[in-house]
């Protein structure tokens, strides 16, 4: 029932305290040691229920832990090793300064990426490297057709507010973005799909994003 019980690695724990988060939510103690099992992950979450630290969290402690094949140095061409989409510029940037906190000190580098806003300062920050990329689906097609991200070496997918994402018309750019993230040459890829509600649609996401998934409903 404490953080310190999970094992996301000294550096996470000591920034989970600096934040005076003492112990995990529901969906926190839930989530967390399924995704550091390795295991595909679907989960009912409120705003509120702490599902930003529920996906960011496991991402950060893996991208430590992990051992990732030489990404390409010197391109124009950005290769972050996670992936984090979200509906809105407002809940991107919220995620983003959420996940630099929890990153702090780590080397993990966080990046946020997002339209309504111009493109230049976004591409000035992922030239200078980018393990976390939270985006929008609309600017990150933008920036894959641009050929400055490449998904090849992305070892962890969130989607947060899935179903918000489909309500706004994104299903189209989800599934070109994911499309292009198949076979990472580390091994598999590990999803987590976040939704407040589970329709259809979202059942349909699932079954062709998650592999062997566990449902969470807290
Ligand atoms: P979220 O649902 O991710 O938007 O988080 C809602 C709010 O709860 C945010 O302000 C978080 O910083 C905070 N929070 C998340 N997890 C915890 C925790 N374990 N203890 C205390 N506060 C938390």
């Amino acid at each position: 029932n404490t953080f310190s019980e999970i094992d996301l690695g000294e550096a996470v724990n000591l920034n989970i305290r600096r934040c005076k988060y003492v112990k995990p939510t529901p969906i926190q103690r839930h989530a967390i040691p399924i995704s550091l099992a390795g295991r595909d992950l679907m989960a009912c979450a409120q705003t509120g229920s702490g599902k930003t630290a529920a996906f960011c969290f496991p991402i950060i402690s893996g991208i430590m832990k992990g051992q990732f094949v030489q990404r390409p140095r010197g391109s124009r061409t950005a290769y972050p090793l996670a992936l984090i989409l979200s509906p809105t510029r407002e809940l991107s940037c919220q995620i983003h300064e959420e996940a630099r906190k929890f990153s702090y000190q780590t080397g993990v580098k966080v990046v946020v990426a997002y339209g309504g806003a111009p493109i230049n300062q976004q591409l000035r920050e992922l030239e200078r490297g980018v393990d976390i990329l939270v985006a929008t689906p609309g600017r990150l097609v933008d920036l894959l057709e641009r050929a400055r991200i490449s998904l090849q070496m992305v070892r962890y997918l969130a989607l947060d507010e899935a179903d918000r994402m489909l309500d706004m018309g994104f299903e189209p750019q989800i599934r070109r973005i994911v499309e292009q993230m198949d076979m990472p040459p580390q091994g598999v890829r590990q999803t987590m799909l976040f939704s407040a509600t589970f329709p259809k649609e979202i059942q349909r996401l699932a079954s062709d994003f998650l592999s062997n998934y566990i449902f969470l409903a807290v």
